[in-house]
């Protein structure tokens, strides 16, 4: 503030200290970020800087014009059925750090506004953004509604599940103006500038088609591979040893919901992904040593610890959660839940999915399924199943410090919330594997957890080894997660944003996979399963099927 009022001093008009040394400012720190000079911390704590300064140089402006210096306007959007901000937050502050104008329409927004308010706000290009897997196919919807709107904006698609291969194959076949995959937030700037400069984006966009056409190419030929019968994969399942002795009974069943004070959690965070969320790569401690970034990783990691403690002092937010042990049996690709030990009413079901392409050496076709003790056994086998959240609160405190132009700390608040779930759930599967016995003389250290150095695996339902996310839905009923103040969007996102859940399956065997592609005699089979229509499977598991399921009518 006080440099600012000199500076103002110094000129006629507030508007003058912001459009001469204030915007030459921003002009250096974004010529040194896309020079890989500065990083995104510094990037997002400049913009605080002019945020701040123009905030304070407002009252004197009343009579000014406004601010014009405006390189372009893009609309941003997580969007519908998704919660995830992170990213997207930073592109915008990365954007408007670079003097274009941001309309953020924030998260879980439909296509329709999205659309209308590109309009509205006659925006130069439309920026979408998500994380989980449905989110990818809300983004050909929003492709295929511009083309029918007749729209000729370009549309920017980024977010940790998409990828250029997904943007070639599914997003720009449906809309015939530029459609580009922004990888990270370092990206933005020149893609948004290339495309907004009528001499440069000729060239980038014949090079983008040319890049989508080569990944569609390599789509074809991946397709070529033909996937076993569903009935072969099933008959090459796993086949486990169960042995009696080796399988655990857990110290209770049935559901229980805890809170845990966030100081517990601490040892259980892993910093690698926190620098990730920064796009700052490298693991903790040698992060701090990195010759370009070593300094910005210790002063980001410091500032994270300083409001770490303050948000641990004053509460401001709360782990919750649920979890719970069942008895089980694998049921051909169902996991069964039992109502009680008497095995003799069920509980409920996942279907699971099974591996379908022709595994090398003779390796099994995989299916969660597999490391739950088959039905009619004589092993009395359980599962376990969880959702913790670490972001009650976390809204409130990101608006405190968007109220007062800090968009460094509104996104470190995500940031360790994010981390804190996490940690959460590495904590909850320690105690789990201590009450189901097995794990009750682990000594591990922080090291060996977050490397997930031990018994056991806890699933994630989204995950390459259970893609459907509308499993989550049952999950939740199975441990009444709403009442721990837990819940799911439409497309199975879980809010609030910092949650996680899955199952825990014991088996020493038990291993991540990806189930990847699935053949139509599978989704067949899944879908009388679930209980639901073909195409309902078709739609959340878009991104496994291996054919073209019939194409939806656009729902206007
Ligand atoms: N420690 C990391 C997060 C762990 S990611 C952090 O702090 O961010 C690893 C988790 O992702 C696993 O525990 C599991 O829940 C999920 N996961 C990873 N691979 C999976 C797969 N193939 N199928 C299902 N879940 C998977």
């Amino acid at each position: 503030d006080a440099d600012v009022e000199e500076a103002r001093q110094t000129f006629t008009t507030g508007l003058e200290v912001i459009e001469g040394p204030l915007m030459a400012g921003m002009n250096v720190v974004g010529d040194l970020f896309g020079a890989g000079k500065m990083f995104l911390p510094q990037v997002v704590k400049s913009a605080r800087a002019m945020k701040k300064a123009v905030a304070f140089l407002e009252p004197y402006m009343a009579a000014d014009r406004a601010v014009d210096a405006s390189n372009g306007k893009i609309l941003l959007a997580t969007v519908k059925g998704d919660v995830h901000d992170i990213g997207k937050n930073i592109v915008g502050v990365v954007l408007g750090c670079n003097s274009f104008d941001v309309v953020d329409l924030g998260v879980m927004v439909h296509c329709d506004r999205i659309l209308d308010a590109a309009i509205e706000h006659q925006v130069d290009v439309v920026g979408v953004s998500g994380l989980i897997t449905p989110s990818l196919d809300e983004m050909v919807t929003v492709a295929r509604e511009m083309e029918r709107r007749q729209l000729r904006l370009p549309l920017l698609i980024g977010g940790a599940t998409t990828s250029p291969q997904h943007t070639a194959v599914k997003v720009a076949p449906e809309y015939s103006a530029p459609t580009v995959h922004v990888l990270d937030a370092s990206r933005a700037v020149g893609v948004v500038a290339n495309l907004l400069d009528a001499k440069r984006r000729g060239a980038f966009v014949d090079e983008n088609n040319a890049r989508h056409e080569r990944l569609r190419a390599q789509y074809g030929a991946k397709r070529e591979q033909p996937l076993l019968r569903y009935a072969d994969a099933r008959a090459n399942r796993l086949a486990l040893a169960w042995e009696p002795a080796d399988v655990p009974t857990p110290a209770f069943t049935g559901v229980r919901h805890i809170e845990v004070p966030l100081a517990d959690l601490v040892p259980f965070i892993d910093w690698t992904f926190f620098f990730t969320a920064w796009e700052l790569k490298g693991r903790v401690p040698q992060i701090f040593e990195h010759p370009q970034y070593g300094d910005t990783a210790r002063e980001l990691y410091d500032n994270a610890q300083a409001l770490l403690a303050d948000i641990i002092t004053t509460r401001s937010l709360t782990a919750k959660g649920a979890y719970g042990f069942w008895p089980a049996a694998g049921d051909g690709d169902d996991v069964v839940l039992f109502r009680d030990t008497t095995r003799g009413a069920e509980l409920l079901r996942f279907p699971m999915l099974r591996q379908q392409q022709a595994i090398a050496d003779g390796r099994p076709n995989r299916s969660l399924a597999d490391f739950v003790a088959p039905l009619g056994s004589p092993v009395n086998d359980h599962v376990g199943a969880f959702a913790v959240t670490t972001g009650i609160g976390a809204d409130a405190l990101v608006s405190r410090y968007e109220r007062d132009h800090d968009d460094y700390h509104a996104i470190m608040v995500k940031a360790l919330a994010d981390r804190l779930a996490e940690a959460f759930a590495e904590y909850l599967h320690a105690r789990v594997r201590r009450e189901w016995g097995y794990g009750a003389a682990e000594q591990l250290s922080s090291d060996d957890l977050v490397a997930e150095n031990y018994r056991g695996i806890r699933p994630a339902f989204g995950y390459p080894a259970c893609p459907d996310h509308q499993l989550k839905f049952r999950l939740f009923d199975l441990l009444d997660a709403r009442a721990q103040g837990l819940d799911l969007t439409e497309s199975a996102a879980m809010t609030p944003a910092a949650s996680v859940s899955g199952m825990y399956f014991h088996h020493p065997e038990a291993r991540y996979f990806m189930v990847s592609r699935i053949g139509e005699d599978q989704v067949t089979d899944y879908a009388a399963r679930l209980g639901v229509d073909k195409s309902e499977v078709e739609r959340w598991l878009r991104s496994n099927l291996d054919y073209d399921p019939p194409s939806r009518p656009v729902t206007a």
